[in-house]
């Protein structure tokens, strides 16, 4: 199957279900309606002279349109390059270029984005971009008008030519380590792995998937979108960018089973002060994935929003993106303290980063995942790729793992965030796990930073749960103490009010370390 080839299967199964809603214009599409719209959509692409292996720039919040933009694009085997919202124009100039976007579709403006003036500024130097489209502007009417004038079987004929295995998304990383990178990903790696997720999630055409999570990231586009569309499931867009209240009432509205979101969202929806007002009781299901989960957070969101079947997705973006997932029937304890066994036609190793060879059950290694998820490589930078895919196809995450005896995961950080102190091994998230449970800390993330004696010292940057009610690095060292073994005990406090922040959710500890480092040195 190609995408396009997959959606009319479900359309030629769930013609009359809804298929797609926006909540926030209440506008709807039931199977053959997307179906129909995103014809429209791929007509006018070919009438602008955009065709197969073009490159086809989306930057914009979450909506509908962003939805018929990639499967149009798919379905002409046009390459949908997904543009970071939070880019500005020196970044936006930096991958119209790296990508050779002959089109770009956007928003007018976003919040306080205005998105039409940056690209105006930048237009002169991207000689490769030919069309700017922006939605909900007569430029969109005019891409569909343009399509009535392109006969159906046109369209058909672009198809024929496509196979599986042709590109069919840059996908950008999330930018958490350094600069973001465009896995160039195929409609076989990302249409399985969208099917897998979803299969294992148990969706059918009854399910309705709240998706706050952007479509700018694989968590949106493939797990969300294309999860939802091959089971025949609904796609829900509560809003144009994560907002906890939003959320909270779409799910209660549309009577959703299933929501999406990495920690942070769920820790804000379920902090909310309106919390206990929304009647969630129609979620099932949903996915959990990006960063790790703080246990008592899993717990909350499997007793006070019904989601007792919730999954813990691990993976990223160069693997399509998941890995590993927790089952259905997988116990709490699995849940919280694992992202689950592996999934179907997938293989992966826990090896020795240095050595490459496999390490035994229960010690931690650099994860490695092979299989019909691997990207295709990093579009234009094969000697990047080279440095993260190995000979025999192995994808190196550069994230450590432990698996145990049945085959379960624990992510226990990333080789980059791993603190070497004074010659042992210290991983930020066990001492995160423990400072978690401390009365004053709301938030917590370690990092390392440099240290004459010790090579690196452990730091904590602790956001209070109470600004008035203050902690110090005495009180915070001794509550560690009789519980943590010396060396992982953080000799440096910061205080701070937010953490910087990826636009899918993410930390970017590589901004609290610089930060922290420039501070101390
Ligand atoms: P960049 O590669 O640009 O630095 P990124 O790695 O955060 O950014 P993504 O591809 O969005 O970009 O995220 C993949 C990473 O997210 C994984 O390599 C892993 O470190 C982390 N991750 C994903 N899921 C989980 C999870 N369930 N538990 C812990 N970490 C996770
Ligand atoms: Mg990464």
């Amino acid at each position: 199957h190609t995408i396009g080839t997959d959606l009319r299967r479900t359309i030629a199964r769930h013609g009359a279900r809804e298929a797609l809603v926006e909540v926030a214009s209440g506008r709807r599409w039931t199977y053959a309606e997307l179906g129909r719209a995103v014809d429209e959509v791929a007509r006018g692409l070919l009438a602008k002279g955009i065709g197969k292996g073009d490159r086809v720039g989306i930057w914009a919040p979450n909506c509908a349109e962003w939805v018929l933009v990639q499967y149009a694009t798919a379905r002409i085997g046009a390459i949908l390059v997904n543009v970071n919202p939070a880019y500005r124009v020196h970044e936006l100039a930096y991958v119209l270029r790296q990508a050779g976007i002959a089109c770009l579709v956007s928003a007018t403006r976003h919040r306080s984005s205005d998105y039409r003036g940056m690209i105006e500024q930048v237009r002169a130097e991207s000689p490769e971009l030919r069309e700017v489209v922006y939605i909900g502007d007569p430029s969109w009417d005019g891409l569909v008008a343009a399509g009535a004038a392109v006969p159906p079987s046109q369209l058909a004929a672009c198809e024929a030519t496509l196979t599986a295995d042709d590109p069919v998304n840059i996908q950008y990383t999330s930018g958490t380590t350094g600069f973001p990178k465009g896995a160039t990903l195929s409609h076989h790696n990302i249409l399985n792995n969208g099917y897998w997720v979803a299969e294992t999630l148990g969706y059918t055409e009854l399910d309705r998937v709240c998706l706050p999570v952007p479509f700018y990231h694989c968590f949106g586009m493939v797990m969300g979108n294309l999860g939802a569309t091959s089971h025949g499931a609904c796609i829900v867009i509560p809003a144009p960018a994560f907002d906890a209240a939003t959320t909270l009432k779409a799910v209660q509205d549309e009577r959703c089973t299933s929501l999406y979101g990495v920690p942070t969202m769920f820790i804000a929806e379920l902090n909310h002060p309106d919390f206990g007002s929304y009647d969630l009781t129609s979620l099932r299901t949903g996915v959990m994935a990006g960063s790790p989960c703080p246990e008592e957070v899993m717990k909350r969101v499997v007793a006070e929003m019904h989601m007792s079947e919730v999954s813990i997705c691990y993976g990223m973006t160069e693997t399509s993106p998941v890995s590993t997932q927790t089952r259905r029937d997988d116990d709490l304890v699995h849940r919280t303290a694992t992202v689950g066994r592996v999934l179907p036609h997938i293989e992966v190793k826990v090896a020795d980063p240095a050595s490459g060879v496999t390490v035994p059950r229960g010690t931690p290694g650099e994860l490695c995942t092979r299989g019909y998820s691997v990207m295709l490589g990093y579009w234009a930078e094969p000697e990047h790729t080279a440095e993260v895919i190995d000979a025999a196809r192995w994808m190196h995450t550069g994230d450590l793992a432990v698996m145990n005896d049945d085959g379960y995961l624990r992510i226990v950080g990333r080789i980059k965030d791993m603190i070497i102190r004074g010659g042992e091994n210290v991983y930020p998230r066990e001492i995160e796990e423990f400072l978690y449970s401390h009365p004053k800390i709301a938030d917590v993330q370690v990092v390392g930073v440099p240290d004459e004696k010790y090579g690196e010292e452990i730091a904590a940057c602790v956001i209070l749960r109470d600004p008035d009610d203050p902690l110090t690095l005495e009180e915070l060292a001794a509550f560690c103490r009789s519980r943590l073994a010396h060396y992982k005990v953080p000799r440096h406090l910061d205080l701070v009010d937010a953490f910087p922040m990826t636009v899918s959710g993410k930390v970017r500890k590589i901004e609290l370390r610089e930060r922290l480092a420039r501070d101390l040195g």
